[in-house]
């Protein structure tokens, strides 16, 4: 009754055969999980550039309370 001592082999295993998510080139130590620093950086880009996307959904927000805040000022002139 010994217990099962292959998950950190199998865990290294894994991590050697990992490809690097940019070129799909087996992944290499100094860059994991890229296979070179340029497939690193190329994927720091890509995260930036989604990130600056987020100032759009804010500017559609700032479009609907534009809309309540005319809705605001129908109802003042009611009164
Ligand atoms: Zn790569």
């Amino acid at each position: 009754m010994r217990a099962k001592v292959t998950s950190i082999e199998t865990a290294r295993k894994l991590a050697k055969a990992s490809k690097c998510p940019q070129c799909s080139a087996p992944s290499l130590k100094p860059h994991t999980p890229f296979c070179s620093r340029r497939c690193s950086q190329l994927d720091l880009g890509r995260w930036l550039n989604e990130s600056y996307r987020v100032p759009a959904h804010e500017a559609q927000d700032d479009a609907d309370l534009d809309a309540m805040l005319a809705e605001a000022d129908k109802d003042t002139d009611l009164s």
